[in-house]
């Protein structure tokens, strides 16, 4: 049974509640939310006209009201709700103008008229769906039903196709390599695995819930995922333990066919399209260390955790300080005789208090049962993700610390989380010295955290090592002093193959030829979406489309997918089999993309990151807004296709 609930942003639950318990509640209350949410309820604009104006500053969470301002909110609220209670009234729907007054209200700010469109889609005020794609309503019924679609993941964004699919009434298959839906919150079953991302924008537009915590565990989010495909049918739809080895696209007849090794053998499927939802980061990457392989006691990686290997009393050695390693390693040095971290490049770390809380019951009753207040919520971290924190890690010209920066704002922004570290290693230089990044916050993916990692290895028990590793041996490992160090386990945090998209599948296109032999080690796509010379074959989250400090990934997926969609409604309208993108609008696209990146931390600094392939180029990122990518992603344009 799911532990989750979900949230109707319109129409909240019935309010039985006391006002005791009301004015308990309104204690945990996201006051801008709050404010709007009573424009609703009253019709009164004037809560947003007079003296209470919200902040929004820089690296500031603080909404910039006054206690006594909060408590006049809250007072209002506490007289509105109970009459609301008593007697529900009719709610008040605002007038375009009115919205967008507060809009700028909550933003505090007079919204840019290109961020009024997005964030009103966003807002879905009035119940439309905001990344459904008309278009391919526009299409006949037959024809929809006479295509077929193979979707290749059966994870966030796997999923998501398939549901938009199946709403169009378009006839789709997925196929999925492991035994259940989920993707990466299927795989990675670490000790201590959560999103990294607030959990009330990390979930579906069309799917909000009450979510246990503000980042929630890993387990959380599988069961949201595995409720998801419940609850839209879609494991029928569904092949699992089933892997897709090579497609090859048929010029004739415009159709691919897939061949598949599932629990019944080779197969081979025939579609018109195909979504590969197989996700960025799920094929495991080994360190290349000499003697790999060597060590005799249980060794594993963080993504094949292996849970029946008791840690009580054991010697763990830890490759790695990535996301991953970051969140195991408070868990295992609480099991653990000792834990080694072997560290080769520090990681950024941005505080955030709530990263382990509990949602509070105020908050969850909040969004429950106040009309409209799980909307402005919503929005309000929307907001705050659509931009985050680009502009801090944006290079400015001329910039004279490229080592340590890459402008005023990214100065500040390392100044503030060096300050951080030193207050909470506080008397211990040695660890102060070896967390200090030595390249500008945003190059590399920063970690988010309460204190505890760094609080972790303050520990007796716990060493940071940052030597660098000579080899592993059969008894641990050798440092790059020579210096032997023996275990009993070892837990590589060494991340994954990242640049390797669509790996290990073979991809033929026009002429035969061979995706991953095209790009020769270079990943490229027009959008992150459609590769020039592989007609009808779709992208999610496919080069590019990575965020660093801004958005939720599930934003980008519903982007893509509502793309896609506009693609296979542009096809079936055309007179032709397949869609291919033109060369010269793909090459032209990816200039823009690389000249965004090379103006961003990650492009300007040399650090070592999966966002990089060997030769340096920037695979994974998408340089610009969540503006931009939903403009570039609303519906695609003719011109920029061949249809063939
Ligand atoms: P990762 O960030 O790529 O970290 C891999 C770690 O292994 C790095 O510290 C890396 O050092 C180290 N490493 C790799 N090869 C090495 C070698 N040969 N010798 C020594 N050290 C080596 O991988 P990850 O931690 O699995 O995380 C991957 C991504 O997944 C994250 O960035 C994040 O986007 C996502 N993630 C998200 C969550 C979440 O949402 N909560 C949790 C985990 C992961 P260098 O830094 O020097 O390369």
């Amino acid at each position: 049974m799911s532990e989750l609930n979900s949230v109707d942003t319109e129409h909240a639950a019935a309010i039985e509640a006391d006002d005791a318990a009301i004015a308990a509640a309104l204690q945990e209350a996201h006051i801008p939310s709050l404010v709007l949410a009573l424009v609703h309820m009253t019709g009164d604009m004037s809560l947003v006209r007079g003296d209470i104006k919200p902040m929004v500053e820089f690296l500031n969470p603080d909404d910039g009201l006054t206690e006594a301002q909060r408590d006049s909110v809250r007072q209002r609220a506490l007289q509105v709700i109970a009459q609301h209670r008593d007697a529900p009234a009719e709610f008040y729907v605002p007038k375009d103008a009115e919205l967008r007054e507060m809009m700028d209200f909550i933003t505090g700010q007079s919204l840019a008229e290109e961020y009024v469109e997005f964030l009103s889609a966003e807002l879905s005020m009035h119940g439309e769906d905001a990344y459904e794609q008309p278009e391919v309503y526009k299409v006949p019924e037959h024809t929809r039903a006479d295509f077929k679609v193979l979707v290749i993941g059966a994870g966030m964004s796997g999923l998501l196709s398939a549901i938009r699919l199946q709403q169009a009434g378009i006839d789709f298959m997925v196929v999925e390599k492991n035994h259940d839906v989920g993707g990466t919150w299927l795989e990675n079953t670490y000790p201590g695995c959560r999103v990294d991302s607030a959990n009330h924008v990390y979930s579906y537009s069309f799917r909000p819930q009450d979510w246990p915590q503000h980042f929630s565990p890993q387990p959380v989010l599988h069961d949201y995922f595995s409720t998801t495909a419940d609850e839209y049918g879609l494991r029928d739809h569904i092949r699992f333990d089933t892997e897709v080895e090579r497609a090859n696209f048929d010029e004739a007849s415009g159709m691919w066919h897939v061949q598949v090794n599932g629990p019944n053998g080779a197969d081979t499927l025939v579609v018109n399209a195909v979504i590969s939802a197989v996700g960025q980061l799920n094929r495991p990457k080994m360190p290349d260390i000499e003697g790999l392989g060597s060590f005799k006691g249980p060794a594993w990686h963080s993504a094949e955790w292996q849970h029946d290997v008791d840690l009580t009393g054991k010697r763990v050695g830890v490759i790695g300080t990535g996301g991953s390693a970051f969140q195991f390693v408070p868990i295992v040095a609480d099991q653990a005789e000792s834990v080694t971290v072997f560290q080769r490049t520090a990681p950024w770390i941005v505080p955030n208090e709530t990263y382990f809380q509990d949602v509070p019951e105020g908050k969850h009753w909040l969004l429950k049962h106040v009309p409209f207040y799980a909307k402005w919520f919503r929005f309000n971290m929307f907001w705050s993700a659509a931009e985050g924190l680009l502009q801090a890690v944006t290079g400015e010209e001329g910039w004279e610390r490229p080592e340590e920066s890459v402008s005023e704002l990214n100065q500040q922004f390392r100044d503030t989380l060096i300050a951080n570290l030193e207050e909470t290693l506080a008397g211990r230089p040695d660890l102060i010295e070896k967390c200090t990044p030595d390249y500008p916050p945003g190059a590399k993916r920063a970690l988010i955290d309460d204190g505890k990692y760094l609080r972790t290895l303050l520990r007796d028990n716990v060493s940071l090592l940052d030597d660098g590793i000579a080899a592993i041996t059969e008894k641990g490992l050798r440092d790059a002093n020579g210096v032997e160090h023996e275990f009993d386990v070892l837990v590589y945090g060494t991340g994954f193959k990242a640049s390797s998209f669509l790996h290990p599948m073979k991809i033929y296109g026009l002429e035969g030829k061979e995706l991953h032999e095209v790009w020769a080690d270079e990943p490229r796509a027009f959008k992150g979406i459609s590769m020039p010379g592989f007609p009808n074959l779709f992208c999610c989250y496919g080069p590019n489309t990575n965020i660093v400090v801004n958005g939720s990934i599930i934003f980008f997926s519903e982007c893509e997918v509502r793309y896609i969609m506009g693609c296979l409604a542009m096809l079936m309208q055309g007179n032709g089999k397949a869609l291919d993108v033109k060369q010269d609008v793909h090459q032209r696209y990816n200039e823009w993309i690389d000249k965004g990146n090379a103006g961003m931390a990650w492009g300007q600094s040399g650090v070592n990151t999966w966002y990089k392939n060997a030769s340096g180029h920037i695979t994974q990122n998408w340089p610009f807004t969540l503006l931009e990518f939903w403009q570039q992603t609303r519906a695609p344009a003719a011109e920029d296709y061949h249809l063939i």
